[in-house]
């Protein structure tokens, strides 16, 4: 039997000390221990990789804390539009979706095209209408709703960029959400969720749900979630380059995360971070921003839930 493990990110960003409550730290820290458990625990039953990052993912999206499904961030016409995306690393099969409303678990949808249609990335109207016919649970536009979330984009509405949701000066709190996991038979698989950015117009699409910029699984070498600024993890196609890294270059996953990291997307400044898991079970959070919301788990005993540099 091989090492399991999973690491999870619920977002990086300018998170400082000093912008977190107690409470809210100790909130944060409990949404990140329950998506945890709720993946760990599939791993630790002889699950797979696939459902260990699903339900950690699916987790995270119900916790409002967090910047994918419950609690997504706004959009420049005061909307939602949620991106996903899951890779399975022993048959290299993705699902992705992007720009849907309305799905409760948008993680779920990317599970479900990867696993029950001929695609691999559906977006918008398609994908609900997709997510409909195999009666996933939907929600309105109320169970997206936070205040919090709304309050960050009244300050940003009239301006014509994007923020990152943590990155907002009044309030830097919450993230896109990620899980990477090996499972028992050592078997990878990543997965990826998010709101976007605050303030997105024109229907944009991150890198979360593009295969290879913001997720991507390989067994032969790692697999990768992201989150920062989606336009620069595209252009390094960052999670594969991880994974070109280790295969082409030798490098173990660490030396390839850092490099990718700390190195490639500083240099094009591309803020935030990255986990990723190897098929021997090794873990690694890496990011260059202030903070990255981060958990991992492994049956060596070793855990981790934290939140700062
Ligand atoms: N990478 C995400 C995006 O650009 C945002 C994030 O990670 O918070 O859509």
């Amino acid at each position: 039997m091989n090492d399991f493990s999973i690491a999870i990110h619920g977002g990086a960003g300018t998170i400082l000390r000093a912008d977190l409550t107690p409470e809210l730290e100790a909130a944060y820290k409990k949404g990140l221990a329950d998506a945890l458990a709720s993946g760990y625990d599939i791993l630790q039953k002889g699950g797979t990789a696939v459902d260990a990052v699903a339900a950690a993912v699916l987790s995270l999206e119900d916790c409002i804390l967090f910047n994918a499904g419950k609690g997504s961030v706004f959009t420049k016409t005061g909307g939602h539009e949620m991106d996903a995306a899951i890779m399975d690393g022993a048959s290299l099969a993705a699902g992705a979706v992007a720009g849907v409303h309305s799905v409760k678990n948008p993680v779920l949808l990317a599970k479900t095209i990867m696993e029950k249609s001929e695609h691999v990335m559906l977006s918008g109207e398609g994908a609900l209408q997709f997510a409909k016919q195999q009666q996933l649970q939907l929600e309105s536009e109320d169970y997206f709703f936070s205040q919090f979330r709304y309050d960050q984009w009244q300050l940003v509405k009239n301006e014509s960029g994007t923020s990152l949701d943590h990155n907002i000066q009044v309030d830097k709190k919450f993230g896109t959400v990620g899980a990477v996991a090996c499972d028992a038979k050592g078997n990878l698989a990543a997965a990826t969720s998010t709101g976007g950015m605050t303030n997105k117009n024109f229907n944009r699409i991150g890198d979360s749900p593009v295969i290879g910029a913001g997720t991507y699984a390989n067994n032969q070498t790692c697999a990768v979630s992201c989150t920062g600024h989606g336009e620069l993890f595209l252009r390094a196609v960052a999670a594969y380059d991880v994974s070109c890294l280790m295969e082409y270059k030798g490098l173990d996953l660490q030396q390839a995360m850092e490099l990718v990291t700390l190195d490639k997307l500083v240099k094009i400044n591309g803020e935030g971070g990255m986990i990723g898991v190897d098929a021997k079970g090794n873990t690694a959070m890496i990011f260059n921003s202030e903070g990255m919301y981060r958990a991992m788990q492994n049956s060596k005993g070793e855990k981790e839930i934290a939140i700062y540099r």
